[in-house]
């Protein structure tokens, strides 16, 4: 199909471009297989579904789609592995603790590939025209910039900071589960979070001048991630199981 590739803006032949990587899908169908537990669950706004394929499309022409597939398989190789192996979380070395209990982690020995991994996530759920996405958005002014970046064009832009959690194993597991991306705003910026196999994505945007707040535990900027329980996380989906309808496959398997 032919259009205008999103990242490069050439008129190219385009791919079905997949917002949450394939790989991620991949995995959670074989650990859903092992464990007999459903496929796929995925939470969109108040609705739970369970999906067979993933949500894509036309997005990319095939030359950029590769560009964002480098970054997804090194990330692919340091999140949560089929076997329970976590890569990530044994290569950084703790260096300190957080007021509320997280331990800080020196990350210099993680791929940099996870920074433009999580910016072309988030570009991705941005500029697609997916009814699941409509509540990510970056606004024009960093569509663009993140596009740029993620093009090679230009380096990371000024007004970012990305914020990585490593999960640590605790019950109920959730470093299996992945949250698509999604956005609102907290004081002056606005906040961009999704969750993929052990390691959760927190990217601040905006924020007339109170991002160097976050510059100390910052990926981008410090090379440092946080390990945690991701105990936010449970809350929030617990409250949000509570107010989900279930749609399609779930709605008709869910009393099983
Ligand atoms: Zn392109």
């Amino acid at each position: 199909m032919d259009g205008i590739c999103k990242l490069c803006n050439q008129l190219k032949d385009l791919r079905d471009s997949h917002i949450v990587p394939r790989w991620s899908h991949r995995r959670l169908v074989r650990v859903g297989e092992t464990t007999g537990m459903p496929r796929t669950i995925q939470v969109f706004d108040d609705t739970a579904m369970v999906l067979a394929t993933q949500d894509s499309e036309h997005l990319l022409c095939a030359e950029c789609e590769q560009r964002f597939g480098l970054w997804e398989n090194a990330v692919a190789r340091v999140a949560v592995q089929p076997d329970d192996s976590f890569p990530a979380l044994d290569r950084v070395a703790v260096i300190g603790a957080a007021a509320d209990g997280r331990k800080i982690a020196d990350a210099s020995t993680l791929p940099d590939d996870l920074i433009p991994f999580a910016l072309s996530i988030l570009w991705r759920a941005s500029v697609c025209g997916l009814e699941n996405y409509r509540n990510v958005s970056l606004g024009a002014r960093y569509n663009e910039e993140f596009r740029a970046y993620l093009h090679g064009e230009t380096p990371i832009p000024d007004n970012v900071r990305l914020l990585v959690q490593l999960l640590e194993p605790t019950e109920p597991r959730i470093d299996r589960l992945i949250v698509p991306p999604e956005s609102d705003a907290i004081g002056a910026y606005h906040r961009h979070q999704f969750l993929i196999f052990g390691m959760y994505f927190y990217v601040a945007v905006g924020g007339a001048g109170e991002l160097h707040l976050l510059d100390e535990e910052s990926l981008d900027r410090n090379r440092r991630v946080s390990i945690g329980t991701g105990d936010f996380i449970r809350r929030n989906l617990a409250l949000r199981v509570a107010g989900v309808q279930a749609r399609g496959a779930f709605a008709r398997d869910g009393n099983r």
